[in-house]
């Protein structure tokens, strides 16, 4: 079973390090400038070039028995241009829908699931009067490539100046949630329709950006993984998805609002590689080539660090912790690898984290 991945980052790089000791090969579509440094000698890379047919990259692929992609941003029509080859999991549409973030909110409230108040605008909207309606602050969100808070803009309060939004950027503007907690439910679909879900993980970022995770979310009231795992299987049924699909979450009076969803493996999940009996790559991979899911168990808490921007540091500093390094060469900012440490403990693993955060981030 050969399996096409669209995309030659760390997420690639994680899928097909889970992926090979099951016997599954690998092959990567790389951009036209794409670095594929995170995945060199894990199969074959194919570069494809601008404008390049769907037949013409399924066999310079090497002809994959399915193919996934491991990035959100990704052109649809690239993959509705493989389907004629090869199953694509998770399918463009329900991709397409994740890029979109009106068509996204809009999806989950169909649903019945509660999402932030929003409403999509345009240049004409009174932001003001916009703000009193769905209450401040107010967060104006650009439908498309926006993450990390990146293509994001924020209003205080009435008095605060109305940003300045480029007229040619679609946006949605969302009503401020006073969350207690930032969570992520990681769940997989296989292609038999069974849904596996993680346990909730606490997700803390810094300007925008997951800084670490700690899984099992700990102190969590009762039901709360029930009514998280009860979303994300309407969420994966209605999409008829395959594959991992990540919801973001805010925790409010005890009640969830999606903040989001990812199409894909997600950088809170990547604790399951020592704190899961099957880590996320591996139940998408195997989501997508038609076998079992695995056991999503957590024995042992467990907490992710990031390494944005920084060497990796030295073994002696938490030589318990699990290094995973991407291959990557070091910018200011960007993920370059991550730190996963597990303990019997949920205090002593919460401790390392913070230890490990200080060490890094000075
Ligand atoms: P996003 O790009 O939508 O993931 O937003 C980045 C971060 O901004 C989130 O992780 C939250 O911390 C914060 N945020 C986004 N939308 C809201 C909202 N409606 N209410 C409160 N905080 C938000």
């Amino acid at each position: 079973m050969k399996i096409g991945i669209v995309g030659c980052g760390q997420l690639a790089r994680m899928m097909a390090l889970a992926g090979l000791p099951r016997g599954l090969e690998f092959t990567f579509l790389a951009g036209p400038t794409e670095d594929p440094a995170p995945v060199t000698g894990l199969g074959p890379i194919y570069r494809m070039s601008e404008g390049e047919s769907g037949e013409s990259i399924y066999q310079g692929m090497g002809q994959p028995d399915v193919v996934t992609t491991e990035r959100e941003q990704v052109e649809v029509a690239l993959l509705k241009s493989l389907q004629p080859f090869a199953p694509v999991h998770p399918a463009p549409e329900a991709v397409s829908v994740c890029q979109h973030r009106a068509r996204e909110k809009q999806f989950i409230n169909d649903q019945g699931i509660a999402t932030a108040p929003w409403k999509p605008i345009d240049t004409d909207t009174d932001l003001v009067a916009l703000g009193k309606e769905l209450g401040w602050p107010l967060f104006i969100k650009s439908c498309e490539d926006g993450y990390d808070g990146y293509n994001q803009w924020r209003m205080m309060g009435p008095d605060d100046a109305v940003p300045q939004i480029p007229a040619d950027v679609a946006c949605i503007a969302e009503g401020g949630v006073a969350f207690e907690r930032e969570l992520s439910l990681v769940a997989a679909r296989g292609r038999d329709g069974k849904v596996v879900c993680y346990p909730l993980t606490e997700n803390h970022h810094r300007n925008g950006i997951l800084l670490h995770s700690l899984a099992p979310a700990p102190a969590l009231e009762d039901g709360l993984q029930d009514k998280a795992e009860a979303m994300a299987k309407s969420l994966l049924d209605a999409f008829n998805y395959v594959g991992v699909l990540t919801l973001e979450l805010f925790l409010v009076d005890g009640e969830f609002k999606i903040n989001e969803l990812a199409p894909r493996v997600h950088n809170s999940g990547h604790w399951t590689q020592s704190g899961a009996l099957t880590c996320q790559f591996e139940n998408h991979v195997r989501a997508i080539a038609g076998l079992p899911l695995g056991p999503t168990d957590a024995p042992w808490p467990s907490a992710m660090v990031n390494l944005l921007g920084v060497e990796p540091p030295s073994p002696t500093i938490r030589p318990e912790g699990k290094l995973h390094w991407y291959n990557k060469t070091v910018r200011p900012g960007r993920k370059v690898g991550h730190i996963n440490l597990t303990d019997q403990d949920a205090t002593v693993v919460k401790r390392q984290v913070e230890e490990l955060v200080a060490v890094l981030y000075p």
